[in-house]
């Protein structure tokens, strides 16, 4: 059922649109959205989808207990098209590298070691055309397979449930317009990661850095001692910066400086950087290490003048799920009860439940047996699929 469920949803193009000022930012997000509404109102659950495109929906439990909400995002990402998805489905894998379609694109488990997870079950692919959309109709299908669950139990034997469909989680804009009256639960979790046996309770601080740096042109062959060019006091500064701190050459906990484009002439250079780390108090020192480098460069050349503007783009959720562990005790009682082992892995990104979390719901991430997202070599696991809906289900049981 909910293989069948994911091949309708992939199937329909819901990518979101950056350059679009309107909510949703791509229309075609209402062809699941209304799909989804009406195959909940098949199963006999009542939703809204609201004027900005969120679907909400409830299923009463037994009153003693709060509800607990889920939310999964119905868009696709931008790097790659989801027109006209074709999946290949592979029963009882091998562990073969594996042809996508007639594209000349292979899933090797050399490049992708995750696959050898996979052996002997059952994959699904892409045909190296556009990507899956996993992320994040596994998560969409994971939900409608918890509903059907959750409705075969008595009323007075489950905890209730609250829905919450999102569009443009893609474009960082899936938490516009949450509303935490009209989701109506204590707590919640979004389905949106990869393995199902890992939890994310923690997402990245994360701040936007702007520089300017202004330099004194005059007549080059006069230049000397005088002319301050700005493009190389950018360089000079970049070069003062933590050397290790790059993308490139951090994971797990460790933060990140990151460049993400820079543009200049001899008056004028500007470079915008992202800035992230798990630990806030690390990434204070991170900005500090901007003032600094500003510091020196302006010391060297007098007269330059360097601009720094810092931005708080989101904050990371463990500051509350940390305050309010019921939604980490729900979890690992769970996983407990099934004989599982949780591993708890901090997401190197943003998640639209640090903005529900911050917004007065905790809302920690749960895997959709997914991965690679955003891309041609994007893939699902069928088995962990099923035994996340096996997990998220058990949250209900009472
Ligand atoms: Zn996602």
């Amino acid at each position: 059922m909910i293989l069948e469920d994911f091949l309708r949803y992939v199937k329909i193009d819901t990518q979101s649109d950056d350059a679009s000022e309107s909510t949703p930012s791509s229309f075609k997000q209402y062809d699941l959205l209304n799909l989804l509404q009406k195959e909940l109102h098949q199963l006999g659950v009542k939703s809204e989808i609201d004027e900005f495109g969120r679907l909400y929906a409830h299923i009463e439990g037994n009153n003693a207990y709060d509800s607990i909400g889920l939310c999964s995002h119905v868009d696709t990402a931008l790097e790659c098209s989801g027109y006209d998805v074709k999946p290949q489905i592979i029963h009882n894998y091998q562990g073969e590298d594996i042809l996508l379609g007639i594209s000349g694109l292979k899933l090797s488990t050399k490049d992708f070691p995750h696959l050898k997870k996979a052996i002997g079950k059952t994959l699904i692919t892409t045909d190296g055309t556009t990507l899956l959309g996993a992320d994040d109709k596994a998560g969409v299908a994971i939900i409608m397979d918890v509903v059907r669950n959750v409705l075969a139990m008595k009323q007075s034997e489950r905890r209730p449930l609250s829905i919450l469909f999102t569009p443009d989680e893609e474009i960082g804009r899936g938490p516009e317009h949450f509303s935490l009256e009209k989701f109506n639960c204590k707590y919640a979790y979004t389905i949106d990661g990869s393995d199902p046996l890992h939890v994310s309770v923690e997402n990245f601080n994360a701040e936007s850095m702007d520089i300017a740096i202004h330099g004194k042109s005059i007549h080059p062959g006069s230049g000397k001692g005088k002319l301050f060019n700005a493009i190389l006091l950018m360089n000079e500064l970049i070069d003062l910066l933590p050397e290790n701190m790059t993308p490139y050459k951090t994971e797990g906990r460790e933060g990140f400086n990151h460049i993400v484009s820079m543009e200049g002439n001899v008056e004028l250079a500007r470079a915008h950087f992202i800035l992230r780390n798990h630990d806030k108090e690390k990434l204070k020192e991170q900005v500090k290490d901007f003032e600094r480098a500003k510091k020196v460069i302006e010391e060297k050349y007098p007269g330059s003048i360097i601009v720094l503007v810092h931005k708080e783009q989101y904050k990371n959720m463990g500051e509350v799920i940390f305050k309010n562990r019921d939604c980490m005790d729900t979890i690992e009682n769970v996983f407990n009860k099934l004989d599982l082992k949780l591993e708890y892995t901090p997401t190197r990104g943003g998640t639209d439940g640090a903005t529900f979390s911050f917004l007065g719901c905790p809302c920690p991430n749960l895997g959709t047996g997914s991965y690679n997202h955003h891309g041609r070599f994007e893939f699902a696991i069928l088995e962990e699929m099923e035994l996340m809906s096996k997990i998220v289900t058990e949250i209900f049981r009472l």
